[in-house]
């Protein structure tokens, strides 16, 4: 059977739709999820030829199997990069790109506003492996700048950040890796390809959460890392191999059904972000509110030149605000009341979901900090984080006034 080949130059929204390994001798129309864990070979000598890598052919789903490949085709065409490697969660992403990158000696700059377990996994458990690594402001160039060492192989960055929403100019911080020799990781998972492709601005390396809003619905835990063609085979591949860091095929199968809703989700989600902080921004026990597209916001433009793929800057589905209080126990009374007030949103510390959530950074996702590391990463007790999904906006707005319109 003849099976049609996509055309070039296709737009992102189609690619995100049509973008997958080709389909079986059956012709599927809804990608086929391949639950097998080695494949049959034709005779020995082709099965040998495939193990050495002489020749394509899948073996063994450690390595590779054709659901993760057309999940990993279709994220890479979305971010306009080369290659993109599939990983069993956003974590092990990272970990593949540094234990494929690093070795003891080398040094790291990240910022310190990327997400909590990266902060762990690249400042403590890398230490002890012989990586160094310094932690940055988010925002200020001129600490990036002075934290590069001749031995400086990575600086890492994440953009927007959770909770606060801080953008880095991801542009000037490739020019900085770049002028020391140096490879810019960008963790992509809030705005997603479908609002922002680090690649168009000097990005080396793509990291993703499968987890957040590739897949969308809250469903499966997954990672993924892109790249170029030469890195994937030179060097993330062969640690893939005998590190295991591998995807299952039915998380991939997942996330590869998700990106096809990935853009009108984005753009659909971060407009109702924008109504529920214009909405926040006018009440009166709301002391502050963060979130890009917010003319308030301190990187406003720079995040809408960023965060621009679909042709107008978005501010992706994430806000949070601050609630008016007088002292840290009524910061913190205060946000747990607006957390028990509500009805329709879920109490719960994930994000990328059409269901929206809502949390209190300072006991959750950053519980473990002391009071004084969460002062100095600006995570007050009054911080509550909305990552709005697909209700009503109506229902939304209610279901906050709930709480906050009975603050005591
Ligand atoms: C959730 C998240 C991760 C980790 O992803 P997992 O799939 O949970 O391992 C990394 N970076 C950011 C920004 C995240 O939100």
């Amino acid at each position: 059977m003849t099976l049609k080949s996509l055309p070039s130059d296709m737009h992102t929204d189609t690619l995100a739709v049509r973008m997958a390994v080709d389909k079986s001798q059956y012709g599927e129309n809804s990608e086929a999820l391949y639950l097998t864990s080695c494949f049959t070979q034709p005779d020995a000598q082709t099965s040998a030829r495939r193990f050495s890598g002489e020749e394509d052919g899948y073996t063994y789903s450690r390595f590779s199997n054709p659901t993760v490949t057309s999940m990993e085709k279709r994220l890479a065409a979305l971010e306009e990069m080369e290659a993109c490697i599939g990983t069993g969660s956003g974590m092990s992403a990272i970990l593949l790109l540094c234990m494929s990158t690093l070795k003891a000696g080398d040094h790291v700059v990240c910022s310190r506003s990327v997400f909590g377990s990266t902060l762990k996994l690249i400042g403590t458990e890398l230490k002890r492996f012989g990586v160094e690594s310094t932690f940055v402001s988010q925002t200020d160039l001129v600490q990036w700048r002075a934290a590069i060492q001749p031995n400086t192989k990575l600086l890492f960055a994440e953009t927007p950040t959770n909770p606060l929403t801080e953008v880095c100019d991801i542009q000037a911080l490739a020019d900085i890796a770049h002028n020391a020799g140096a490879k810019l990781a960008v963790d992509n998972c809030f705005c997603s390809p479908a609002l922002q492709k680090p690649v168009r601005f000097g990005a080396d390396f793509v990291i993703h959460s499968g987890t957040k809003y590739l897949d969308g619905q809250g469903r499966v835990i997954a990672g993924a890392l892109c790249c170029t063609e030469q890195m994937a085979r030179d060097a993330f591949i062969p640690f893939m191999k005998s590190g295991g860091l591998t995807l299952s095929p039915f998380n991939a199968w997942v996330v590869l059904k998700g990106m096809e809703t990935l853009g009108i989700r984005m753009e659909a989600q971060s407009a109702r972000a924008m109504e529920m902080a214009r909405f926040l921004e006018s009440h009166p026990m709301v002391q502050r509110v963060f979130y890009p597209a917010l003319p308030s916001h301190p990187q406003h433009t720079l995040a809408m030149h960023q965060q621009a793929a679909t042709g107008v800057g978005l501010g992706g589905a994430v806000v949070s605000f601050e609630v008016k209080a007088s002292s840290p126990e009524q910061a913190r009374q205060r946000a747990f009341h607006v957390l028990d007030a509500t009805q329709l949103m879920s109490i719960a510390t994930n994000l990328g979901d059409v269901k929206t959530i809502i949390t209190q950074p300072a006991s959750t996702s950053h519980g473990r900090l002391t009071e004084e590391q969460r002062q100095a990463a600006g995570i007050s007790q009054n911080l509550i984080r909305l990552a709005v999904g697909l209700e009503h906006i109506n229902d939304l707005k209610t279901d906050l006034l709930r709480g906050l319109d009975t603050l005591k």
